[in-house]
């Protein structure tokens, strides 16, 4: 039997929800120009490579009827679906912006690696079995070398459909002490563990949960600066990878 831990990891593959988060580290590694994913999708996808590592960048797309890019949950599963069937990748690591919490810490521009589990706060079904289904509580692979690499800390991520926060997202956010409030995460990682493929998540603050001003203000303000922050974590990541490293070393 193979240990898929002692496997070299060789092909990489890298979600992100909007061309913003996607570009400055496409421009670094110097990745091909934007292609189609698969017909029917707005998703698109960049490929080159780093070091002896083939890179697949996907970013969601740009919605055909609104013209801006299509964030969520249901287009982060679909993509990241097609992504992984497609390509095959030894390795998923999806890759934004978040919303972070000031109580634990939080600030703008600090990266996490996702840790824990990862979770859904706005998915809310009381029946036994299905209550547990709309909250994920997807394990977190503990990736420990990728922490000390990036000098970054880990905790859970929380995805939902909105922007905005309400007072029973506040007290699940407390209460399974979130660190990063995004919206594509949890869905990638049902989808990397329905297909049994290893997978990551990092995520850099635009804007403070607990913190008076709109997300959207603090998002628009910051997207930039904090993505600039994200490239360079992501940058030291895959050049580190490239190295030629196995999941095993990752994962102590
Ligand atoms: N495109 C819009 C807003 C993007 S929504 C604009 O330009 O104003 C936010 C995106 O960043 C999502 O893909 C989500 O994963 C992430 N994000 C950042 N802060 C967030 C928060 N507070 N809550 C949920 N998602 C957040």
């Amino acid at each position: 039997m193979t240990d898929e831990n002692s496997l070299m990891i060789r092909k990489i593959a890298l979600s992100f929800a909007m061309h913003a988060e996607a570009d400055p580290i496409a421009g670094r590694l110097g990745l091909s120009e934007p292609r189609i994913l698969r017909e029917g999708l707005p998703a698109r996808i960049r490929t080159g490579r780093c070091g002896h590592i083939d890179i697949m960048l996907c970013a969601q797309g740009i919605d055909p009827v609104h013209g801006v890019d299509r964030i969520g949950t249901e287009s982060a599963a679909l993509t990241a679906w097609v992504l992984a069937e497609e390509h095959e990748p030894d390795l998923l690591i999806n890759a934004g912006t978040c919303g972070g919490f000031e109580c634990r810490g939080g600030a703008v521009g600090k990266t996490y690696l996702a840790g824990g589990h990862f979770l859904y706060h706005d998915h809310l079904i009381p029946i036994p079995g299905f209550k547990e289904l709309g909250e994920g509580r997807i394990p977190v692979t503990p990736y420990g070398a990728i922490e000390e690499l990036l000098a970054i800390e880990s905790g859970p991520v929380s995805s939902g459909v909105s922007l905005t926060t309400n007072d029973h997202e506040r007290a699940f956010f407390e209460r399974e002490e979130v660190v990063a409030k995004d919206m594509e995460a949890t869905a990638i990682a049902s989808v990397a563990r329905d297909l049994a493929l290893p997978f990551m998540a990092l995520k850099t603050v635009t804007d403070l949960v607990d913190h008076p001003e709109p997300s959207q203000d603090a998002f628009q303000r910051n997207l930039a600066s904090s993505t600039e922050q994200l490239t360079d974590h992501l940058e030291r990541l895959l050049r580190f990878l490239a190295e030629g490293r196995t999941l095993g070393e990752l994962s102590r």
